[in-house]
């Protein structure tokens, strides 16, 4: 039976049989027995389906993996062991020393220098593109070596709105995937795959999680990107001439043999599931990055809530965004929810139902003034953190880009007055009265 949203966070992954838990249970097993020898070969030449070591699989993350792959109509997802940990990997199992990627550079700051920084190490290079230029101007960074276009559909910090649809057509007229960070829209209110997205990643540790108790990740392919034709067969488009230079074969990873599995090719041997298994089978077991059932487990019961509580967050945050917009204290408020924002076209295009909790917005006065105005609040709190059910700032002058200089931070384009509200699922009301005291002591 199809089902909707609601019903997939409850229902998804997990159906008990006759006798069985109703909640999904903890498989805390690093390891799953065989009665014979020849029963564990055929797992290990992937020969048979079954669980034999929780680095490559275990059930209680398998039940997490299968609901948010549903969340998002995908054909399989992969849980990983942090955000970063999912960033990283969906890139590198396409894209190996002497490849290039693009990426939006209007996302989170952790993942700017993993792909600026890290993978230059690991001979990746990477162009970082300013998704307002125009189409001309981005589509001359693809080189021949080219191997995906990567953007998030809400930015962190900036609340930035990415035009998936967009990036889609471009990198598919390349011959190569959108990979797409829906870690602030979450599958509520966007599902990428729909506008021609390929990949999807999450930082669950966010909305999904909600309750700040597990850090975590997760990859999720639609299949929709044929790895031979190097097209998306749901939503083709006409291909670029090939620019010169460029291999017959773009993904080789995938679609030629693997000595690591007597000569076994991905795309042969699984179709639409090449990604996700390559993924786990080679990267998981050679890199291991997995989540302990534990903390899948943790993240299943926030998923649980995932649409009830993303409903809340997004009207909590409009009311707020609207009430700092005429506040005179307030120098500027972006959220793309609001219909004086730029981007608010975008946001209806893309997530009709609400954007998310995290609202950018500047202080009038001077930075101490901003210090002053955090150290005032009562119940919400002053953490790195983001995107959960409790409310909470960050001043990146003050706290995660410190070190800088109001030069310097707005050459790294951020504003030295932003403040990052992500606003929780408290009664709106205490939230506003909360930051109104707080301006009060400026
Ligand atoms: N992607 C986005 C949009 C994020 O906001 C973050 C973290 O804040 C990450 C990825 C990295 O996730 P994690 O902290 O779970 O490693």
């Amino acid at each position: 039976m199809k089902k909707n949203l609601e019903t997939i966070c409850i229902h998804g992954g997990w159906k008990a049989k006759k006798g069985e838990p109703q909640q999904l249970p903890i498989y805390q097993s690093t390891t799953f027995r065989y009665e014979t020898s020849d029963e564990m070969a055929r797992l290990f030449d992937l020969k048979d389906n079954g669980y034999f070591y929780t680095r490559l699989a275990n059930p209680t993350n398998d039940a997490v993996a299968k609901k948010i792959a549903a969340l998002e109509g995908g054909v399989g997802c992969v849980l990983t062991s942090s955000g970063q940990a999912a960033s990283f990997y969906a890139i590198f199992n396409l894209c190996e020393a002497g490849g290039h990627i693009i990426t939006s550079n209007n996302i989170y700051g952790g993942t700017f220098n993993l792909f600026g920084v890290t993978l230059k190490k690991l001979g990746i290079e990477c162009t970082f593109v300013d998704p307002d230029w125009d189409d001309e101007r981005i589509e001359a960074c693809f080189r021949p070596n080219t191997k995906c276009f990567f953007g998030e559909t809400i930015s962190n910090p900036g609340g930035k709105i990415f035009d998936i649809e967009r990036f889609a057509n471009m990198a598919h007229r390349h011959g190569v995937p959108l990979i797409v960070d829906n870690t602030f829209a979450t599958p509520i209110n966007c599902r990428p795959f729909e506008w021609g997205a390929d990949i999807v990643t999450h930082s669950t540790t966010k909305y999904m999680d909600g309750h700040a108790t597990q850090v975590g990740g997760a990859i999720v392919d639609s299949g929709n990107f044929d790895w031979i034709k190097c097209q998306n067969a749901k939503f083709p488009v006409e291909r670029l001439p090939r620019l010169e230079g460029a291999p017959e074969n773009a993904f080789p990873g995938l679609t030629t043999p693997d000595d690591s599995y007597h000569g076994l090719t991905y795309t042969e041997s699984f179709g639409e599931m090449a990604y996700t298994t390559k993924l786990v089978v080679q990267l998981m077991r050679d890199l291991g990055s997995i989540p302990a059932p534990q903390n899948s487990f943790l993240l299943n019961i926030g998923l649980e809530t995932l649409a009830l509580r993303i409903r809340q967050h997004c009207s909590n945050a409009l009311k707020v965004a609207q009430w700092l917009e005429n506040n005179p204290k307030v120098g500027w408020v972006n959220y793309a929810g609001l219909e004086s924002n730029p981007q608010y076209a975008l946001a209806q295009k893309y997530l009709p139902n609400g954007v998310c909790g995290v609202i950018a917005f500047g202080l009038k006065g001077s930075r101490q003034e901003a210090i002053r105005f955090m150290d005032s609040l009562d119940f919400i709190s002053i953490v790195t953190h983001v995107a959960d059910a409790r409310t909470c700032v960050l001043h990146p002058a003050s706290h995660t880009h410190r070190q800088l200089s109001d030069e310097q931070l707005r050459a790294a384009g951020i504003s030295p007055d932003l403040v990052r509200l992500s606003v929780g699922i408290e009664n709106v009301d205490d939230i506003i009265a909360d930051l109104a005291q707080a301006m009060e002591k400026m």
